[in-house]
């Protein structure tokens, strides 16, 4: 996360996914309006957080700001870096969630059932919940 000192050149509605180099998306905190004052959110791509998962996160950070300069338009002021282990499922299952036991009754959901974002977490508690209302447990 980084504090700008002027609003980025983000095209509407605020939110880019890139699909080459280090970055995976950027999302103008501002835009959104999470933020009283320009501020962007900036994500690595899964591969790049793998490679330089033992590096020092502030290198790591201002490679990806740097790697973000030509959308941000403005100077950083102040950024915070963070490392998200198990941030994404390696795979995503085919099925929305997985019943391991019918007694008792023990369900597995999340979002390597259903898509790795908060919709499929969702859609993967509700097919969970309606495993469990097959073993009338409610
Ligand atoms: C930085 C970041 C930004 C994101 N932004 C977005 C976004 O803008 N939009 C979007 O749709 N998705 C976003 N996502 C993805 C989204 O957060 C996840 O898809 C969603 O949270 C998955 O929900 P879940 O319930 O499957 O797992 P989680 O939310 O990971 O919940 C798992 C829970 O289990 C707990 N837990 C783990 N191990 C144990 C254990 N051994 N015992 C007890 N508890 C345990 C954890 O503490 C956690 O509370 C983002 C993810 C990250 C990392």
């Amino acid at each position: 996360m980084a504090v700008l000192d002027r609003p980025t050149r983000l095209p509407p509605p605020g939110g880019l996914v890139l699909t080459d180099g280090p970055i995976a998306w950027i999302a103008d905190n501002q835009r959104k309006g999470i933020s009283a004052t320009p501020a962007v959110t900036v994500h690595a791509t899964a591969a790049f957080s793998l490679e330089h998962w033992d590096r020092d996160r502030e290198d790591s950070a201002r490679e990806l700001l740097g790697a973000a300069t030509a959308w941000l338009g403005s100077k950083v002021t102040e950024f915070q870096v963070h490392g998200w282990r198990f941030s994404k499922p390696l795979r995503v299952e085919e099925h929305p969630c997985c019943v391991l036991s019918a007694s008792p009754p023990l369900v597995l959901a999340g979002d390597a059932f259903a898509g790795p974002r908060v919709e499929g977490a969702v859609l993967s508690g509700w097919a969970a919940a309606d495993a469990l209302k097959q073993y009338r447990i409610f």
